[in-house]
């Protein structure tokens, strides 16, 4: 394990925040995870693992340690005669190993191209895109639990999985670092591709995981900034889910908003055209701003923080409270937790 003091994370978060950690520590194995959270204990420190820090928002200094899992690598697990189970590590990167997997004939991921961060962070929130969540295609996990000081085995009703959120975002925090992930992947190509850009996109191509996966990273190319160009954590809002009855009222007084049926009784509002309909797209506050081709992200020119940045969220959110009765909740969180 390699560990640093008082290390730079201004490029190991895609908003590119300048900040530092008390430590930062590099861990290649099980057994190098287990002494860095001993290291943290043993010294009363507060202890964050990152990934590829794509879904963060680090303020300018992070007392404690920082915990980044190096391991890489995937293997198959078993096959059958329409699927096989992989197990990937954590510290792999999750679009290049989605990328990996199509060369392999293994489908059903590649709606999750081009995702920036880990293996091990996209079960945190249950990454998903294109109508695909990483719970479809997820079998177990394998984590490290600190509080019983062992490492599980968690199924998929264990994770809790729902939108954008998992037990290990919102009920755990903390408790589980995930050291590996286990996939159940197609041998026979299913197509996903309900969304209207990628059907676009895709309209003279012949659909094949691969044709999905260069489709995705086309639609998403033209429409998200690229953090190494202009800092940002992809959507920074959760689409909000509301309550039939509301949207009812919603949609008398707004008859273009934009929203989908969710679970029975309920709506998922875009919450891309609230914030647009509010007048916030293209908006800017000092170095920080809202992007000016998709409301939904926020962006960092460069120089911004993280308080400039939660300051602009908090008036997007006051907005449109205000104008349409709907909270919005962001999707990156803040470390470290207690500012
Ligand atoms: C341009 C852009 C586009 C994006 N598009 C999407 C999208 O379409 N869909 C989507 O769902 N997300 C999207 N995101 C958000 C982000 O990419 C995902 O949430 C991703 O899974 C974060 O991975 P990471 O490795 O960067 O995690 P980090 O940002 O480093 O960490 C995120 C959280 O996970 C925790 N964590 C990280 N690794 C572990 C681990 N091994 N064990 C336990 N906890 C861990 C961290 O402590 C933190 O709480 C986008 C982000 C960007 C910048």
């Amino acid at each position: 394990m390699s560990l640093q003091e008082n290390a730079d994370l201004s490029q190991l978060n895609s908003f590119g925040f300048s900040s530092k950690a008390q430590y930062l520590i590099d861990v290649y194995s099980d057994n190098e995870l287990v002494e860095a959270v001993s290291f943290a204990e043993q010294h009363d420190l507060p202890l964050l693992v990152i990934g590829g820090g794509s879904n963060l928002i680090l303020s300018d200094y992070l007392p404690g340690v920082v915990v980044r899992l190096q391991s890489t690598g995937y293997r198959k697990v078993s096959e059958d005669d329409a699927s096989v189970l992989v197990e990937a590590e954590a510290g792999e990167n999750w679009h290049q190993l989605v990328e990996q997997f199509i060369a392999e004939g293994w489908s059903g991921l590649e709606n999750l191209a081009l995702i920036p961060g880990t293996v091990g962070a996209a079960p945190v929130q249950n990454i998903g895109a294109y109508g695909v969540e990483i719970k479809d295609r997820f079998e177990a996990l394998t984590a490290y639990d600190r509080e019983e000081k062992v490492f599980v085995d968690l199924a998929s009703s264990d994770c809790q999985f729902g939108y954008r959120n998992s037990v290990f975002k919102s009920k755990n925090p903390g408790r589980y670092i995930i050291t590996r992930v286990r996939f159940r992947l197609s041998k026979c190509f299913v197509p996903t591709v309900g969304y209207g850009a990628l059907t676009q996109q895709l309209a003279d191509d012949e659909v094949t995981a691969r044709s999905v996966f260069d489709a995705v990273v086309a639609v998403r190319q033209s429409k998200l900034p690229d953090p190494l160009e202009l800092g940002n954590a992809g959507s920074f809002f959760e689409n909000p889910v509301i309550p039939r009855a509301q949207y009812d009222v919603l949609k008398a007084h707004h008859p273009d908003v934009v929203a989908y049926p969710d679970r029975p009784g309920f709506m998922k509002v875009a919450a891309g055209w609230l914030i647009d309909q509010a007048g916030w797209k293209g908006y800017r506050a000092g170095a920080v701003g809202v992007y000016d081709k998709q409301a939904l992200v926020l962006v960092n020119y460069g120089g911004g923080c993280a308080d400039e940045l939660m300051a602009l969220a908090s008036a997007i959110q006051h907005s449109v409270s205000e104008r349409y009765g709907v909270e919005l909740v962001p999707e990156p969180r803040r470390y470290p937790l207690s500012v």
